[in-house]
């Protein structure tokens, strides 16, 4: 007997879900899309435990006739295509016919439709995709579907979804983009009890934008629209039987068509960590495109440091013929006919829409700070105190401020210093001066004590300098961390920079760095001791929430009182913070919220109390901590360097950048050429 078999119905469903249904999230991607397909104006989504236990979405669409109802749950059984031809065209969101029964093979699933042709509606349930009724009954027009315990029978898969938070916040991203995306339409997401987004019909995409994340985001957004046609030049041209049917696909004239553009994207200033505030949408559909993505790198380029990330509304739109959306199952992504068109094209209205907006900044040095020291690197933070680099470019570290960050970049051509690859691992950060001396970032660091691991799980290690230099006649102690106890502080470079002298050399500290460590430790040392020092602040502060950064929040809200915060829920999307941690200034406060309800909002792994902990004391040290260009009087220096030798990792900060440099004696030596 042979060996093959054709799997059944279900088991082939259960396959599909695999590659459609990844999580809560897409399910509500799927029949969001479904709805918009039938032509609704308001859709209503109300979840329950992050959409794992239910997820309900309620639109007032086409409906369904009762035969097209059951047929729904068909696989490949669609009413978008007919024939592989509709491929090349394809004007719906949905058109594989895999979604509905993929869902119903892993949940419980309930529809109830009724479509304008009929008095009676259609009730369905299906259960692990096996149909447990189908009935009639009353039911207004448009389309419900609930699907509860999402992949209770399929425990592996159950396994893999993210805390309730983490689920929750991907639904919520997802509902406000392609609330974004039809500013026309009614769009409601309810979790639990709780009204995350409420957003009616607007009159167009910035009134949109106003409704969803407030005034401060859309201040921040630079307006942009474009167009263009497409040429034929360099494609193969149809064979002639076939052009006539590209003017009925509406293809005015026989040519190409136009990509056209618009959306927002941020000013300068605004500096994500990430790329998760970037939206793209083609023809109405969210995808995640390298290309585009690139374009936009492109476009930012020298504008903001290539390891930030701006935020980004795109809407294209082009000729169906000129996208393939048949990509992929999720249908994220999708590949353009004329890619590099389209890449120019992009790069070129975006780039064009930020010099518009406001001159570029001339300094255009390339910063190539690793990720984790971004973090740092806040528009506040490095705002010179002097006006002389007042405007756009105040955003950007100086030169000198690439030391702090591991830069990478050299600026030898003016005969300065030379930063060699210390990018990671920091530690082996070598800087070349003149004459061939190189200054070992760290490389004092003994092991044993600097090199225990970092408290920020998934922060750099620091690893120490290789010393082994060939042996030289001149001995050197190796200095211990006890040797940061006797610095004698000598003055600023830059207002940023501390020197100091003691008997192993010469010392370079950065003065912001140095302070945040021992903040950071010393936040820790409070929270664990229930003592973290506040302060009320003079008038709360009210910050506007975006529907999953409010998910996050009331995920660690508990934490954040621990460290010394008070914030309650202010309106529906807003939330006013009456307390704050000592030493954190109003505007650093909202600062620091927004950037920790973000990085939270998007991390992957569930949320442990002591990721949430140490992040969470990180952002305070960071924020309280003295700034760069700023004077420090001589006992101020002192106070700070016997801090920094009393702190358990004082070789690095809190987000693993190096802290210290030192330039040892045997480095003068050699340079003087006395050895
Ligand atoms: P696809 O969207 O790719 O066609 P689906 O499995 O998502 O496949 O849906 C199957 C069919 O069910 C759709 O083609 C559509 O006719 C119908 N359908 C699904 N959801 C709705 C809805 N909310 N309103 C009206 N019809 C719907
Ligand atoms: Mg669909």
């Amino acid at each position: 007997m042979g060996r093959i078999h054709v799997l059944s119905e279900t088991v082939a469903n259960q396959i599909a879900a695999g590659e459609v249904v990844e999580r809560p999230a897409s399910v509500v991607k799927e029949m969001l899309e479904n709805s918009l397909d039938a032509g609704a104006t308001r859709i209503k989504i109300s979840v329950q435990a992050g959409g794992k236990k239910l997820i309900q979405i309620t639109d007032n669409g086409s409906g369904m006739v009762r035969d097209d109802a059951m047929l729904a749950f068909e696989r490949h059984a669609t009413s978008k295509i007919k024939n592989a031809e509709d491929l090349l065209s394809i004007a719906t969101l949905g058109f594989r016919g895999e979604a509905l029964p993929s869902i119903a093979s892993v949940s419980r699933l309930r529809l109830e439709t009724r479509a304008s042709e009929e008095p009676a509606g259609t009730v369905v349930e299906i259960n692990g995709g096996k149909i447990a009724r189908i009935e009639e009954a009353g039911l207004p027009l448009g389309t419900s579907i609930t699907v509860r315990d999402l992949f209770f029978n399929t425990p592996a898969r159950k396994k893999f979804l993210k805390a309730e938070s983490t689920e929750l916040s991907h639904i919520a991203s997802l509902v406000t983009q392609y609330a974004l995306a039809h500013p026309e339409k009614h769009f409601e997401l309810h979790s639990a009890t709780n009204a995350m987004l409420v957003a009616p019909p607007a009159a167009g995409y910035s009134e949109r934008v106003y409704q969803v994340f407030g005034k401060e985001t859309l201040d921040q957004l630079i307006p942009l629209a474009a167009r263009q046609a497409f040429e034929h030049v360099g494609l193969p041209q149809p064979p002639p039987w076939r052009r006539k049917n590209e003017d009925e696909d509406g293809e005015r004239g026989g040519g190409p068509g136009e990509i056209r553009i618009h959306g927002f994207v941020s000013k300068p200033e605004i500096q994500k960590l990430n790329r998760n505030s970037i939206f793209v949408f083609v023809n109405g559909r969210l995808i995640r495109d390298r290309l585009v993505q690139h374009a936009l790198t492109e476009a930012y380029r020298n504008i903001i440091p290539p390891t930030v990330h701006p935020v980004v509304l795109l809407f294209l739109e082009l000729p169906a013929a000129e996208v393939d959306v048949n990509v992929h199952p999720s249908k994220t992504e999708v590949r353009f006919r004329q890619a590099s068109v389209m890449h120019d094209f992009v790069r070129d209205s975006v780039r064009a829409a930020l010099m518009k907006a406001r001159p570029v900044p001339q300094f255009v040095a390339e910063i190539h700070a690793h990720a984790t020291a971004s973090q740092a690197l806040t528009p506040a933070e490095w705002a010179p105190t002097s006006g002389a680099t007042a405007g756009p470019s105040a955003a950007f570290p100086s030169p000198a401020m690439e030391l702090a960050a591991g830069a990478h970049h050299g600026f030898s051509g003016d005969g300065r210093l030379t930063l060699q690859a210390p990018v990671p691992p920091p530690a082996s950060a070598r800087f070349q001066f003149e004459g061939g001396i190189a200054v070992e970032a760290n490389a004092a660091v003994p092991v044993g004590r600097g090199l225990e691991s970092l408290p920020i799980a998934g922060s750099r290690e620091i690893i120490p300098g290789d010393n082994c230099a060939p042996a030289l006649e001149v001995r050197e102690e190796e200095p211990t961390l006890s040797s940061l106890g006797t610095l004698r502080p000598l003055g600023q470079i830059r207002n940023s920079f501390i020197l100091a002298v003691n008997e192993d050399g010469l010392w370079i500290i950065d003065q912001h760095v140095a302070h945040e460590r021992v903040l950071f430790e010393r936040v820790l040392k409070q929270r664990g001791a229930q003592n973290v020092e506040s302060q009320r602040l003079l008038m709360p502060i009210v910050l506007e929430l975006s529907p999953a950064q409010q998910a996050v929040f009331a995920e660690i809200s508990d934490e954040l009182q621990h460290n010394g915060f008070e914030a309650e829920p202010f309106g529906a999307r807003s939330l006013a913070v009456k307390v704050a941690p000592a030493g954190v200034d109003a505007p650093a406060v909202e600062h620091m919220l927004h950037e920790l309800l973000d990085q939270f909002s998007r991390e992957e792994q569930s949320l442990n109390l002591e990721k949430i902990r140490t992040r969470i004391a990180a952002s305070i040290a960071c924020h309280a901590a003295i700034k760069v260009n700023m004077p420090l009087e001589q006992n101020k220096m002192e106070w700070l360097l016997a801090a920094l030798a009393k702190t358990d990792h004082p070789m690095s900060c809190p987000h693993g950048r190096p802290v210290v440099l030192r330039y040892s004696v045997k480095d003068i030596q050699k340079a003087f050429k006395r050895i």
